[in-house]
């Protein structure tokens, strides 16, 4: 998975795990890190719902370089924090630069669920949150799961806080690696976004369209929003919206685009032309 020309895929090779992260501690000092942004949105009344901040990285010699050439590495690695910081700060500052244009839009960050195990974790979001003015509602965290929590007690006392403080959260990848139903239970969280991989061919793969119909009526009755994500075709929508998913992101909505287009992007999506069903 990843788009074409925006870093989501990238054939240059990177040097061995080791060498990679010292290079990756040297790209968060020198800002060559960069995130791209993706629309969510309401299948049934082309709204806008916020947009989800991807990381890149702009690497000096090798050029845009997706995140699943270094994610993978830097979440086992004591470089995680200070990565997970660089992105919420580019993350926040696009955000407000957003504000201080008049547009108030949501957006999500991903964050793996290991951060949960980081009691400065809660503490330094506020503080950036401060000190970007972003009220806490306006974001929302996706929990990427791709190693098991070793403290689900910790965990769930970190997301009382979050929530406290009122910042919402996602399960993201729902259906792939870790994630289950435990998960949902001790979390509550106000979001689930189904793994791409289930939303794919749903006119002939019976189970992927009984899992969406059955996951979005789970949510409907958790009051939880339900996201089908990696939504490539224009002719899934009315498909998803029969099977009761209304919200959705994917490359038939758009790319993720540079946090610069995302202006132009909304100014064109919001012409009547566009907004009609296809
Ligand atoms: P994700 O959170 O599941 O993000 C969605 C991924 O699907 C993105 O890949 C996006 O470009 C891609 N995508 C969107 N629409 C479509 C579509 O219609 N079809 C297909 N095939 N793919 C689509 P990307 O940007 O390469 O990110 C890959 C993963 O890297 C993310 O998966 C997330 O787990 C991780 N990641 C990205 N940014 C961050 C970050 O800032 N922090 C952390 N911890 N992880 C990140
Ligand atoms: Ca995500
Ligand atoms: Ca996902």
């Amino acid at each position: 998975m990843g788009g074409r020309g925006e870093g989501g895929e990238c054939a240059a090779a990177l040097p061995g795990q080791d060498g990679m992260l010292a290079e990756m501690a040297q790209a968060i000092r020198r800002n060559e890190l960069i995130m791209y942004y993706q629309p969510k949105i309401r299948l049934d009344t082309r709204e806008v719902v916020g947009f989800e901040a991807l990381v890149r990285w702009q690497h000096g010699r090798k050029g845009l370089i997706g995140p699943y050439h270094f994610v993978p590495a830097v979440e086992g690695s004591p470089l995680l924090a200070a990565f997970t910081d660089k992105t919420i700060e580019l993350a926040l500052g696009q955000c407000a630069l957003w504000q201080a244009r008049g547009h108030f839009l949501k957006i999500a960050i991903n964050i793996s669920a290991r951060m949960l195990e980081d009691d400065e974790f809660v503490p330094r979001l506020l503080r950036q949150l401060a000190f970007y003015e972003v009220p806490a509602a306006r974001i929302s965290l996706e929990l990427t799961e791709t190693a098991l929590l070793v403290n689900l007690a910790k965990g769930q006392a970190m997301v009382h806080q979050l929530r406290d403080h009122g910042v919402s959260l996602s399960i993201d990848d729902f259906g792939a690696g870790y994630t289950s139903f435990t998960y949902l239970r001790e979390f509550m969280v106000p979001e689930i976004k189904l793994d791409c991989a289930f939303v794919t061919d749903l006119e002939v793969n019976r189970f992927n369209a009984s899992l969406v119909r059955s996951l979005a009526m789970f949510c409907e009755a958790l009051g939880a929003d339900f996201v089908a994500e990696g939504v490539e075709r224009r002719d899934d929508w009315p498909t998803l919206l029969g099977l009761g998913c209304r919200i959705a992101q994917g490359y038939s909505i758009a790319r993720p685009m540079a946090g610069e287009d995302v202006l132009p992007w909304l100014r064109e999506w919001a012409k009547p032309a566009l907004a009609l069903p296809a």
